[in-house]
């Protein structure tokens, strides 16, 4: 008896190794009609269609547009109105859902802030082209959010304090940072260098945009320059960490903070936990990169929640900006 490999080995010329084959001869297609393979939690849709409040266009979800949400952490219906009151926060089970970045300035900074460092857009170096050409995804990106990139400078007071605020919007390609997003958050902490104001970074990111290929693997090392200049000087720096932080943007200034606080269940990492699964072939713990087990094993120094997470900012400021005694 011969076994399957063999047939193959053979090829054509072997007149029995038609009872492996499909009549029809087709191939065997593997990734076009993939119907059994559907992402349960899947938030984050290549359409940009994600549950994100406050970018103009409003909240979206993929499942129920209209006037409820189901909860991503309880599985309840929830009035979308609820919802936003709440912070984007779930009132049953507190589960925290993705904020845009717009919306963020409104809740960190007192009314009257200014928008910095706008009008830079990424020039496509590579020419790249995976499904679309990535001048088409910016585009589309642009148009949905109504922003250059995945980033927003700020300027403004959050409660007494004069804060440098930058915040990533995980709407605009999965919050990935390329080239723009880089020199916007370098800016950003030159800016607070300069000006000896606080600089608060709220991350929220896939990781480095693969469009941009190693150019985005270089904001790392530029932002991790600017943050040890700043460091130097002395100005505080604070790096908020949200729902997700992964890949580049963990390996660089989402880690360097004077202090690194994040918010409840966010998921943080390198690599993703069904990435590592793989790898390394075990189950992993439970909770495994969220936020309170990262805060459990020391790699963070707070877990926030939403509401809190002004008034305990500006504590922290109060404390990072206190005259040193000798
Ligand atoms: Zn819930």
């Amino acid at each position: 008896m011969r076994t399957r490999g063999e047939f193959w080995r053979k090829g054509a010329s072997n007149t029995n190794y038609n009872i492996w084959l499909r009549p029809t001869a087709q191939p065997c297609t593997i990734g076009f009609d993939m119907t059994w393979f559907k992402r349960e939690n899947s938030d984050y849709s290549a359409s940009g269609t994600v549950p994100v409040a406050g970018n103009g266009a409003g909240a979206k979800n993929v499942r129920t547009e209209g006037l409820w949400v189901k909860c991503l952490g309880c599985r309840q219906p929830l009035y979308k109105a609820d919802l936003e009151a709440n912070l984007m926060v779930c009132p049953k089970c507190q589960h925290h859902f993705k904020l845009g970045s717009r919306a963020r300035i409104d809740l960190l900074l007192e009314p009257g802030y200014e928008l910095v460092d706008r009008g830079l857009r990424s020039t496509d170096p590579l020419n790249f082209v995976d499904v679309k050409p990535y001048k088409q995804r910016l585009l589309k990106a642009q148009e949905q959010t109504g922003l250059d990139d995945a980033i927003l400078n700020a300027l403004g007071r959050m409660g007494p304090h004069e804060v440098v605020l930058s915040v990533m919007e995980y709407g605009f390609i999965g919050g990935s940072m390329g080239a723009v997003v880089g020199e916007t958050i370098a800016r950003a902490v030159d800016r607070a260098r300069l000006t000896r104001k606080p600089l608060i970074v709220v991350a929220a990111s896939g990781g480095a945009r693969m469009m941009e290929g190693v150019v985005s693997l270089m904001q790392m090392a530029k932002i991790s320059t600017a943050l040890a200049q700043l460091d130097d000087a002395r100005v505080p720096y604070i790096s908020v960490l949200t729902d997700p932080t992964t890949g580049g943007v963990t390996a660089s200034f989402a880690m360097l903070g004077d202090l690194n606080i994040a918010e409840p269940g966010a998921l943080i990492g390198f690599a993703g936990p069904r990435v590592i699964e793989q790898t390394i072939r075990q189950k992993l713990p439970e909770g495994f990169q969220r936020s309170e087990f990262l805060l459990e094993k020391g790699f963070l120094d707070a877990v926030v929640p939403r509401a809190q997470m002004k008034p305990y900012l500006i504590r922290a400021l109060e404390f990072l900006k206190a005259p040193e005694t000798k």
